[in-house]
This record gives C-alpha cells, sequence and structure tokens, in this order.
C-alpha cells in the first residue's frame, strides 16, 4: 500500500531529511586522505543525536552503523571501517535518521582528495541523472518516467545502471511503497500521486551494471570492481515541480 502524506507529515519529512542533509555536510567536512569512515560514522551518529534524531539505519535489519559508506566498486551499503581512505577515492554516504517519528533518507558521494578525471565524471553524471529523475517526478506521470529519466541519462554517458537495488517510499518506516527503480519505459509503472513521498537514488557504475554482496552479508560491490557512485535525494510529489525534502546545499555551498 503507498501512504499518502498530509501536508503536515511532509513538513516532518521535511525536518528529518534537512537533518541528514546537514549532517553529511559535516561528515563531508571531514573526508580526506588519511581518515577512516569509523571516525565519520561518530561524526554522523553524535550530529543526530544532537539534534534529537534517532540514527535510521543503526539496527535496522542489524545493520551495525550510523552510516552506509561505500568506497570505489563498493556500490552501497558499505559498513565503516578502521581502513583509511587514500586520495583518489570516491566515497558515497548514505545517512538515515528517524526525527519526531519520521524518516530522512539521503545520500552523496564525494571525492576524497582529487580523484581521476574519469572518477569526477562518473560523480557528476550519477548526480545529474538523479536531478533528471526528479524533474519529471511529477502527479500525473508514472514511476516508469522516473526510472527511464535516469537510465538515458546514465547510459548516454557510456555507464550502467544498477538494477537490484531501487528507491523507495519513505515515511513513518525508512522504506515503503512504492519501489522506485532507476531503469524503466517511459509511460510504465504505477501512477505518481500528489502527497507521495520517495526517495530517488540512483547507484551508477562505470562498468557492468552487476553487483555481487561481500560475505560481511552488507557491502554490495560492482562484479568488475570498476567504481560506482551513489547519490539519495528525498522529494514529495505534487501537481508541479517535486518539493524535494532534502538538498545538497549545505555540502556543495
Ligand atoms: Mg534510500
Ligand atoms: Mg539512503
Amino acid at each position: 500500500m503507498i501512504l499518502i502524506k498530509t501536508a503536515e507529515e511532509i513538513e516532518l519529512l521535511r525536518a528529518s531529511n534537512l537533518l541528514v542533509s546537514r549532517t553529511l555536510a559535516e561528515v563531508g567536512k571531514a573526508i580526506k586522505p588519511g581518515v577512516n569512515t569509523l571516525k565519520l560514522d561518530k561524526i554522523a551518529e553524535e550530529y543526530l543525536r544532537d539534534h534529537g534524531g534517532i540514527p535510521g539505519f543503526l539496527g535496522y535489519n542489524g545493520f551495525p552503523a550510523t552510516l552506509c559508506t561505500s568506497r570505489n566498486d563498493e556500490v552501497v551499503h558499505g559498513i565503516p571501517s578502521a581502513r583509511e581512505l587514500k586520495d583518489g577515492d570516491i566515497l558515497s554516504v548514505d545517512c538515515g535518521v528517524k526525527l519526531h517519528g519520521y524518516f530522512g533518507d539521503s545520500a552523496y558521494t564525494f571525492p576524497v582528495g582529487e580523484p581521476s578525471e574519469d572518477y569526477r565524471s562518473l560523480m557528476v553524471q550519477t548526480r545529474e541523472s538523479l536531478f533528471k529523475g526528479i524533474e519529471v517526478a511529477v502527479a500525473g506521470n508514472r514511476l516508469g518516467d522516473i526510472g527511464y529519466a535516469i537510465q538515458s541519462h546514465a547510459e548516454k554517458a557510456g555507464y550502467s545502471v544498477v538494477r537490484e537495488m531501487v528507491g523507495h517510499g519513505l515515511g513513518k518506516n525508512l522504506h515503503e511503497e512504492p519501489e522506485v527503480p532507476n531503469y524503466g519505459r517511459r509511460g510504465s509503472g504505477i501512477k505518481l500521486k500528489e502527497g507521495m513521498v520517495i526517495c530517488i537514488e540512483p547507484m551508477i557504475n562505470m562498468g557492468t551494471r552487476f553487483i555481487e554482496q561481500d560475505k560481511d552479508g552488507w557491502t554490495i560491490r560492482t562484479t568488475d570492481r570498476k567504481p560506482s557512485a551513489h547519490y539519495e535525494l528525498a522529494v514529495a510529489i505534487t501537481k508541479g515541480e517535486a518539493d524535494v525534502l532534502s538538498t545538497f546545499e549545505y555540502i556543495e555551498n
């Protein structure tokens, strides 16, 4: 069942998602060669709790941390560790929070030092594909329109789209219906309705689209070990332009 949110619920979701956005910016300030992802996880957990939030991922299906930190060929669900980041890495940081009963969920891929031109291009095109998806996330359009917009942008740039992992509805639960694939056919899937809140989160690979899971039971990585990028924003569907509830502004400005 897809839950339609009231205007009041959307404001609560905006507060949760903006807290995640600010947390990602705090984490971003600390990202540099030599830092490990356990340190980043500590920064995020403290910031969330200091602002009245409860880490949304910690303990979710047994996940052991506040952040998912996924480096280079890791696509998503990487577990923070003592391993140091290196100059030239790219790091997807995914963060969730529960605040006043509603979840925020957003992700950003950060450069560590100076990544190579081809890594930077993957980041830029993945970020752009997210905004192509948001552009068509309008009441009356269909879910497949979002997937099509993301997929066609990513594939035009020569990249591939992860199929097994998808975006999702967001509300009192971290993952609600519907699933929001990053690939699809125009005009297919359920119709978007005013008051739906969804997370759009393309995971775009430089090489093959195929992925596998590490023995840790969490980390998803590309089978060809080429890099992957991941960006996520939460949006509320309206009759016009989507109301974007999280933002990259705190990170980028
Ligand atoms: Mg998500
Ligand atoms: Mg997320």
